[in-house]
């Protein structure tokens, strides 16, 4: 068995194979978001096109 710490929180994960971890290196898809968030936050702007929607509900 081997062990790693989420590159996000820290927090130990162990296992056997890097398959048993869908979310490797990280512990959980949250963390997963969180650390990747300024790597895709290009990608993300056109997956979730409601930014400018947002922007106009502050300016109402
Ligand atoms: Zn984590």
């Amino acid at each position: 068995m081997s062990k790693i710490k989420c590159r996000s929180c820290g927090k130990e994960l162990f296992y056997t194979s890097i398959s048993d971890i869908p979310t490797f290196p990280f512990c959980s898809e949250r963390c997963k978001l969180t650390d990747l968030g300024s790597w895709f936050d290009e990608e993300r702007r056109i997956d979730e096109p409601t930014t400018n929607e947002k922007l106009e509900d502050y300016n109402e």
